[in-house]
């Protein structure tokens, strides 16, 4: 799929630090450890909605990720998915009378847009499922010749289900115990009580055809691919075993994350399927879940549309730690807004404080867990005192610009 624009990073002068970021698996934070290439999957979206804040603070949070590697010289190689065919998509064309095909192509155009104007660094490759279904019918064949996934005996619906205890190392990634594990699979797309399964988690691979549901032929038999062996596949023919950060929201932990690494180790024999999973928190609005089924989702394009800067909605959303659950309130956004102002006045002075000095600070608070609220508060500091260096205003405009992706 084309991905969306991008734009140049400015050289940051001074010292970069190497970043350490919290991993859900080790429950800790780790220094990270690329290679020249560092190597990035974040799970995108399935475009049956709009952009919503949640989605946005989850793709700014690994943004910095994105930057503070390119600030230590590495080469980023970043990977997304759109799943653009599965089960939301299709109950939300059915609702709206709409073709799912239509909608997904549009609402990914939208997506492209908040990402573009949220100044969100793109993907290298930004693939679809549909694209990637001769693919995941291959790694589904080779599970299957494995013993590691099984058909489920049903004449007229022959799904493929993978064993989820294959690997022998199932848990791992989300630390969860069982009960959590049943929870989260029944409420997040799995199908605990589906007859046939060897076992409540056992996941879907491929959901044989249904009428008046959209299916492509395969040596498997006609169907579509389940959610989270598209990831598997697409991460593994991208970027291969091992990658240095799996990241997405936090609802992604269990079961997504858990079975995209399970499956792309059952299919490899090899461990693990990623160094480091990253997750960032659920966004709430005014105290409240945000959700769907709520219906308080708050869009990016609405905002937008508003007249709101997009560079507002950045700085209001890095408020807040990435790990926080938090709301986003009126007063957030007037914050942002109001320190963006201060900002850009003072990176237009004549002269300021040494720029030095807050570059490190920056630094150091992003490489230590993406502390925004952290760096916001130093570039505050900066900002309110006066100075007598002509060159700081420039070198601090870079430097928020490169580190913290807001253009001043
Ligand atoms: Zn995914």
């Amino acid at each position: 799929m084309q991905t969306w624009p991008s734009h140049p990073v400015p050289d940051v002068a001074g010292t970069p630090r190497p970043l350490r970021l919290y991993d859900t698996s080790s429950a800790q934070v780790r220094p990270t450890a690329p290679g020249p290439t560092a190597t990035m999957y974040v799970c995108g979206i399935t475009p049956y909605d709009a952009t919503h804040l949640g989605h946005a603070a989850t793709y700014l949070a690994f943004d910095l990720v994105h930057r503070l590697w390119l600030d230590n010289g590495h080469d980023v190689h970043y990977v997304q998915n759109v799943t653009d065919i599965d089960d939301p998509l299709l109950e939300r064309a059915i609702r709206d009378q709409d073709d799912w095909v239509v909608l997904g192509m549009r609402e990914t155009a939208l997506f492209r847009e908040d990402m573009a104007a949220l100044r969100v660094l793109p993907p290298r490759e930004f693939t679809g499922a549909v694209e990637s279904i001769p693919d995941i019918v291959a790694a589904v064949a080779k599970l299957l010749a494995s013993g590691t996934a099984y058909r489920v005996d049903d004449q007229e619906f022959p799904d493929i289900y993978f064993d989820h205890a294959a690997t022998g190392r199932f848990g791992y990634e989300s630390g969860y115990d069982r009960e959590t594990m049943d929870r989260f699979f029944a409420e997040r797309g799995g199908d605990p009580d589906r007859p046939g399964k060897r076992h409540p988690l056992d996941a879907l691979l491929w959901r044989a055809a249904r009428p008046d549901e959209p299916s492509w032929p395969s040596e498997l038999g006609p169907g579509r691919p389940g959610w989270h062996i598209e990831c598997s596949v697409i991460a593994l023919n991208s970027l291969g075993m091992g990658i240095d950060l799996q990241a997405g929201g936090s609802d992604l932990i269990f079961p997504h994350h858990e079975y995209s690494a399970a499956h792309a180790e059952a299919l490899t024999s090899e461990h693990p399927f990623a160094r480091h999973y990253g997750h960032s928190a659920m966004i709430g609005l005014d105290g409240e879940k945000m959700s769907k089924s709520k219906g308080n989702l708050v869009f990016v394009s609405r905002l937008r549309a508003d007249g709101v800067d997009p560079m507002a909605i950045r700085l209001g959303l890095l408020s807040g730690h990435y790990r926080q659950d938090r709301s986003w309130t009126t007063d957030i956004l007037d914050t942002a807004q109001t320190r963006l102002t201060a900002w850009r006045a003072a990176v237009a002075r004549p002269s300021a404080p040494p720029a030095a000095d807050l570059i490190t600070r920056l630094r150091d608070h992003l490489a230590n867990d993406l502390d925004t609220p952290q760096a916001i508060a130093a570039m505050d500091a900066w900002s309110r005192q006066d100075g007598t260096d002509p060159q700081a205003p420039t070198a601090v405009a870079q430097a928020v610009d490169a580190l913290l992706g807001i253009k001043l």
